[in-house]
């Protein structure tokens, strides 16, 4: 096994793991899906698929109960709702704090189990889709390069040079990132991204505003939302 992606099932992420099989193979990729305490698990069902749909191993990992005091909006654990407005609308005014969907050090705790998972496998590298939208305004500061920098010091020191990181669109805004994926013929039909586990994705909330904003960019539409 040569790379360990972090997995949810969502846009960014899928086509990391496009990116990782067409560089080192399916049979050295591992999938790595993180339940925390979603409302749903309409992203974990599209894990399956999508891991499916490119042969990769897919392991999954439950870290629900480090969130249960945290009352993000994601969370079953939380009984705030999920908000309907952009990140940039949701940002101003909020003092430089994270948006209310942000899960506490979500990334620093998931590349953390990346890396000690990974190591085991005798993987060489993590890669995960964090890219600069949902850095941008600090609404996910565990997405920034200054992020990225530091836990990949961290970890590739604290694993005695063994297993580094690569966020290969920490760079690129959502929009670089769908034109990367379409041209990777990534399944985006199969994908999740929308933080309600409805049938259908709800457009409103941040990440479906995002998304729908990055295939307009492409001129693309979205397959999830085509012939609405
Ligand atoms: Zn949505």
């Amino acid at each position: 096994m040569e790379a360990l992606v972090l997995f949810s099932g969502g846009l960014d992420s899928s086509t990391c793991l496009a990116l990782a099989v067409k560089k080192h193979g399916a049979e050295n990729v591992t999938a790595l899906s993180v339940y925390y305490g979603q409302k749903h698990d309409k992203e974990i069902q599209a894990s399956d698929r999508i891991a499916e749909y490119y042969g990769v191993a897919h392991r999954k990992l439950d870290l629900t109960t480090i969130f249960a005091d945290s009352d993000c909006s994601l969370l079953k654990s939380s009984h705030d709702e999920i908000p309907k407005e952009t990140y940039a609308q949701q940002l101003s005014g909020s003092d430089g704090k994270p948006v209310s969907t942000y899960v506490p050090f979500r990334n620093g705790l998931f590349l953390s189990s990346a890396a000690s998972i990974g190591l085991s496998l005798g993987c060489k590298v993590i890669y995960y889709g964090a890219h600069s939208d949902d850095a941008a305004g600090n609404a996910y500061p565990d997405c920034s390069d200054k992020f990225n920098n530091a836990m990949n010091e961290a970890i590739f020191t604290g694993s005695g040079e063994q297993i580094k990181i690569e966020a290969p669109f920490v760079g690129m805004t959502k929009a670089d990132v769908v034109r990367m994926g379409a041209e990777l013929k990534v399944p985006f039909e199969l994908t999740w991204s929308c933080y309600e586990g409805g049938d259908k994705p709800c457009g409103v909330c941040g990440t479906c505003r995002d998304r729908a904003a990055a295939f307009a960019a492409n001129g693309l539409i979205d397959p999830l939302v085509k012939g609405e």
